[in-house]
């Protein structure tokens, strides 16, 4: 059967990127591709974001490929119509609850890290981050004046166990696949909420992932020690909040943001397969859109993670990973990630680069 992919090209260099991927698909073959208008792009056409017919079209696809959303041109729209509530609201209508972001080094690329080579070569970690409970959804929040004339922002940490546990296993389960190593992430010592998550991950494990093993770490640590060895880590699940941080301190070890991909899942259903959408983790990038500079990488590597996880095809996702791979041993670079003595090529060369060494590792 087909597989339906909803394609959000948005703004900025996001129809330039995922054009490429739309290239690669096509070569690798047996997806029925839709696409569809969100951010500025939708705003334009229909006056909001994400139109309803969109948001219909994401939820029946078997996957949704987004490029990137925002622009200048958008800026000082309410807040209600910015470009970026399209992409919020796909996540929250999607349910999309846990955030994959792997931080993988590619060889060639060890000396773009602004840390010491040796120190990120090989890495290759995932950060699953809790993406809709949590501080930034919790219950009261706002801002009030106070008799004595002050102000009081607050904001509520809240998680229940069945959120812990649903984020949790998506860990344990991308462990299995990887070094079978977990470790969670929370503030036990001055938290309750970070209690009960290290309870209810522990005891999950105890239940059903005894073959894979789990540690547990202060968030204030798990800063450090991604910037201090980074390669210790397997798979970090952790929550909202802090996983919002560090899966960005991990993407800096990487270099650049044009080599970053991203997935959202939501939950299995009753076929065993989720709701996903899968996106590179830079922005629309306005200083060089339409000029065709942008790195298509990031969106070609997202593109990966959905053969992989959403359509259980690893050995092609292997081949998209390993010609990017080659791509890069071959100096072939955009400006983002070229070094000095190389001569930067442009979004659909690199694009060509990718199929041709596709092409060339399948023997064709
Ligand atoms: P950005 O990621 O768009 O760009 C940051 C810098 O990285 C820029 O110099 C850009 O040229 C460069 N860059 C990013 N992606 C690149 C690529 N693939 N190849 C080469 N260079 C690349 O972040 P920003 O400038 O802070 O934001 C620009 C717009 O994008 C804003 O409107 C912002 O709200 C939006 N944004 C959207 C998303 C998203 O759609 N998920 C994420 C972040 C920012």
């Amino acid at each position: 059967m087909s597989k339906s992919v909803l394609i959000l090209p948005g703004d900025g260099i996001g129809p330039e990127v995922m054009a490429q991927v739309r290239r690669l698909l096509d070569r690798i073959g047996g997806f029925s591709l839709s696409e569809g208008l969100v951010g500025g792009a939708a705003y334009d056409v229909h006056g909001t974001p994400l139109a309803d017919d969109t948001m219909a079209q994401a939820l029946k696809a078997d996957a949704v490929l987004l490029g990137a959303v925002g622009g200048p041109k958008w800026d000082s729209l309410p807040f209600a119509d910015k470009p970026e509530r399209g992409l919020l609201r796909l996540r929250k209508d999607m349910e999309l609850f846990a955030n994959l972001r792997p931080a993988l080094v590619f060889d060639a690329l060890a000396g773009a890290s602004t840390l010491k080579t040796d120190l990120v070569r090989g890495l290759d970690l995932m950060i699953v981050r809790e993406l809709t409970g949590g501080v930034y959804f919790g219950e009261p929040r706002g801002i009030e004046d106070l008799p004595n004339g002050e102000r009081r922002g607050i904001n509520t940490q809240v998680y229940t166990t069945s959120e812990i546990v649903r984020v949790a296993r998506v860990a344990f389960e991308l462990a299995r696949k990887r070094d079978s190593r977990v470790c969670s992430v929370e503030k036990a010592n001055v938290m309750e909420s970070g209690v009960l998550w290290r309870e209810e991950i522990t005891k999950l494990r105890e239940a059903d992932y005894t073959d894979v093993a789990l540690s547990h770490m202060y968030a204030d640590n798990c800063a450090m020690q991604l910037v201090r060895a980074p390669k210790q880590f397997d798979v970090i699940v952790t929550d909202n909040l802090f996983g919002d941080l560090l899966s960005d301190c991990a993407a800096m070890l990487t270099g650049s943001l044009g080599m970053l991909p991203s997935a959202s899942l939501g939950a299995e259903d009753a076929n065993g397969s989720r709701k996903a959408l899968y996106e590179p983790v830079h922005g629309s990038a306005p200083d060089i859109a339409g000029q065709d500079k942008a790195n298509p990488m990031a969106c070609i590597l997202s593109a990966s993670m959905m053969l992989r996880y959403s359509f259980d095809m690893a050995a092609e996702a292997d081949l998209i990973d390993a010609a990017c791979q080659d791509v890069l041993n071959a100096g072939i670079r955009t400006g983002d990630i070229v070094e000095s003595g190389m001569t930067p090529v442009g979004t659909v060369a690199m694009g060509d680069a990718v199929l041709a060494a596709m092409d060339k590792r399948s023997g064709g």
